[in-house]
């Protein structure tokens, strides 16, 4: 097939533009809604030190491949990379050095800190000791050294590589769950003490378009899943949202675009809280004691 914009073979079909994309015109347009992203919610700042959460899977990768060709040689801008090991056997040991030549090879430095050293366990054995599911703890801890490690080492943000598609899952299930303060919170309104501030570059980029352009750029990705892995309500909503995207493309869009225009209204019910200091560890929080202090103290750790 050939692209629509130009007579070289195409790679990849975009439904919702109706278009077939050759590896050039491909790039192009997703490099563009990146940029178009990142501009939108002034993701990227002169001046910025960014943290890039990198797990080795797809969505990271392509995360820190997208935003080094972008902005890699941009002095005002630094960029180093944080790979959380949770410590699950099998799953991550191959993602932790699929992230570590990753970094090596866009050049970037890297850190790897894991819930056995700063924690005390790793996830396995909280799983095996605690009565929680391993998502619970695996969330709790990996956001909180996420945030901690990015702050000690001076980062201004913490990119993710969250795609249109994360995203839309989780409005619609914040909607379905009745949970509008959580749906408020999917966009911090502002940079608070002892946080640094979250970023999504990849908020726009279908899933799909991750994968291609992991495929088109060689980059070695894991696709393998988390044995862990078991969201019953996400995988619903995901199967909606794909047929409906089926029938309707460009839905997903819709969906982020109606998510943004209730953002300010959301942001007015939910002003966020002035945020104070655990009593246990130091870290932010709204309540006296951090959740990662309180499943310590469950597991039997502090
Ligand atoms: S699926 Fe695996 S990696 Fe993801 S939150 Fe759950 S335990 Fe962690
Ligand atoms: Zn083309
Ligand atoms: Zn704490």
């Amino acid at each position: 097939m050939q692209c629509s914009l130009c007579s070289s073979k195409a790679v990849y079909y975009q439904r919702h533009s109706s278009r077939h994309l050759c590896k050039k015109h491909f790039l192009r347009d997703f490099y563009r809604r990146v940029k178009r992203a990142v501009a939108k919610y002034k993701m990227i700042e002169s001046g910025d030190k960014i943290a890039l959460a990198m797990s080795g899977g797809k969505d990271s990768v392509t995360l820190a491949h997208t935003l080094i060709e972008l902005y890699g040689k941009r002095r005002d801008l630094e960029f180093f990379a944080i790979t959380i090991d949770e410590g699950i056997e099998g799953y991550r040991p191959p993602t932790v050095e699929i992230a570590k030549k990753v970094c090596r090879d866009l050049g970037i430095e890297h850190v790897v800190v894991s819930f056995r050293e700063e924690i005390g366990l790793d996830l396995d054995e909280m799983v095996e000791r605690g009565s929680r599911n391993a998502c619970t703890y695996c969330g709790v801890f990996r956001k909180y050294l996420l945030n901690r490690t990015a702050r000690e080492l001076g980062a201004t943000k913490l990119a993710t590589g969250h795609n249109l598609d994360d995203e839309t899952q989780t409005i619609l299930l914040n909607f379905l769950n009745a949970d509008i303060e959580r749906l408020a919170r999917l966009i911090p309104q502002r940079v608070q003490k002892g946080l640094v501030y979250r970023i999504k570059p990849l908020r726009e980029i279908y899933e799909k378009e991750v994968v291609v352009y992991a495929i088109i750029n060689n980059l070695p990705v894991s696709l393998e899943e988390c044995p862990y892995s078991r969201f019953p309500a996400r995988a619903l909503v995901r199967d909606f949202i794909y047929e409906f995207e089926k029938k309707y493309p460009g839905r997903k869009f819709s969906i982020m675009r109606s998510f943004e225009e209730l953002l300010p209204c959301l942001h007015k019910m939910y002003p966020q809280v002035e945020l104070g200091e655990c009593k246990i560890c130091g870290e932010p929080t709204a309540r006296e004691i951090c959740k990662a202090c309180e499943l310590k103290r469950e597991l039997g750790i502090i």
